[in-house]
């Protein structure tokens, strides 16, 4: 066994903490954390997603004193985990012996195929040696946890994305304009979303729908899907932007309120940063709110393109249960439409749909669900699109209040889950 060469009581004093990432079937790799014990589950997950791009790891495990494995997805279980990893260190302290580095065991949820294959960005050891020696990454400081992903952006949005540097990996889902994939992006690395739309128009058409485009760069907000480029390739769009490995909230079944609460929280948020943009979103359901293992949840598939909307019309001309009455009927689109369809996309997860565009709005239960609860839907739900929460009222109201405490970790608990017990469903690969 190897140590790490730090000194009695060294990595205490500085609260430093050197995890070792396992790789399947590889090496290791070394993350030094500075400030190990305020260490959050998510931001585990987000160094193991970056050192394993192409898995969706939801959870990790560690080896207890008699070798077994225990599962940690959770803060609560990594506070677990790590009072357990202090205490051996104190241990290896009072003996005089050197510190071991933590080791991790990151679970995939899927196991990809191919692994590696590009050429990790990271410093790995090769070989499948579990004793490989000490590699402390310098890649992946603790501190640049938080920057890595603006970066990211700023990376893919500066060289421009192009088909040739895209690796199509499996089809994420298919909705009425295209195709959405998950795709490794060689040069940077990182796992995208691709949505890929055929759209038989001109040139001149496509050049319209770029530059219309050209908004979403300059959309930044933690509650809006993360926009990296997109361009045309003959008579298709590609539209590349951030993967979130939740996927969207139609394939949740019921969603406790204390979660839908949070979420509720975030969609809001979302919209109100889109408006305040003066864009509508025009597309507010379920498959358009992407939640990820880190508890964050994004809108995607937002109007900025009139004439992306327009051209996918063409081929797409329907209404969905989601619309409000006044968009069914032809009449002016405006933000109370928006705040229609978020009413009714937080009653579906209950579901308790009902018939929208004839009969009287629907009202949920009391007793079943909070009254906060009931209220905030309800009133999002008015016939008449002014008697709708305005945005203000909507981030004041009393539901939105409540849940609006940026506690993450119940999202992201709830997330990685659910992604768990699909995955058990579906059994071993
Ligand atoms: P519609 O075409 O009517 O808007 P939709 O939203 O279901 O329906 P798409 O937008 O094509 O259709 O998306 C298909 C599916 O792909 C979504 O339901 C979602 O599960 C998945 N998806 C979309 N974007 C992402 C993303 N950024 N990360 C992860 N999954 C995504
Ligand atoms: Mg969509």
């Amino acid at each position: 066994m190897l140590w790490l060469p730090l000194g009695p009581f060294h990595a205490m004093e500085n609260q430093m903490l050197v995890i070792r990432i396992k790789i399947p079937n590889s090496g290791a790799v070394d993350w030094t954390v500075h400030s190990g014990p305020q260490l959050l589950f998510r931001d585990v997950l987000d160094v193991i997603g970056q050192v394993l791009p192409e898995a969706t790891t939801t959870a990790f495990e560690y080896e207890d004193e008699d070798g077994d494995r225990i599962t940690v997805r959770s803060d609560e279980e990594m506070k677990a985990m790590l009072s357990y990893y202090y205490s051996t260190v104190m241990e290896q302290q009072v003996n005089g012996q050197l510190i071991e580095p933590l080791l991790i065991f990151p679970r995939a949820c899927k196991p990809p195929g191919e692994r590696n294959i590009h050429g990790l960005k990271v410093n790995t050891r090769a070989g499948p040696s579990q004793h490989s020696g000490p590699a402390v990454s310098d890649s992946l400081p603790s501190n640049s946890l938080k920057k890595s992903s603006a970066e990211l952006k700023k990376i893919l949005a500066n060289g421009q994305m192009n088909e040739q540097d895209i690796r199509y990996r499996d089809t994420l889902g298919h909705g009425n304009g295209g195709t959405v994939y998950k795709a490794y992006h060689v040069p940077s690395g990182k796992i995208l979303a691709v949505k890929v739309i055929l759209l038989d128009i001109t040139l001149e058409l496509q050049k319209q729908i770029m530059s219309e485009l050209e908004i979403l760069y300059k959309c930044d907000s933690s509650y809006i899907i993360g926009f990296y480029g997109a361009f045309f390739v003959e008579n298709r769009i590609s539209i590349c932007t951030e993967f979130m490995d939740g996927g969207s909230l139609d394939v949740y079944r019921k969603i406790p309120e204390h979660v839908l609460g949070r979420i509720a929280v975030a969609v809001v948020k979302g919209l109100t940063y889109l408006w305040s943009l003066k864009i509508l979103h025009r597309d507010v359901k379920p498959s358009n709110m992407l939640v990820n293992t880190r508890g964050q949840v994004k809108l995607c598939d937002f109007g900025v393109s009139t004439q992306l909307v327009n051209s996918i019309a063409k081929t797409y001309v329907g209404t969905n249960a989601y619309m409000a009455p006044e968009r069914i009927s032809g009449e002016q689109y405006g933000i109370h439409s928006d705040v229609w369809s978020l009413g009714i996309s937080f009653m579906e997860p209950l579901q308790l749909l009902q018939c929208i565009v004839d009969e009287d709005s629907p009202v949920l239960p009391v007793g079943e669900f909070s009254e906060p609860f009931v209220h905030f839907i309800t009133q999002c739900m008015r016939k008449q699109p002014k008697e709708r929460p305005a945005p203000e009222e909507l981030m004041g109201h009393p539901f939105i209040v409540q849940f609006n405490d940026g506690n993450a970790a119940v999202v992201s608990m709830w997330v990685c889950r659910a992604l768990e017990e699909r995955r058990s469903q579906q059994g071993p690969p």
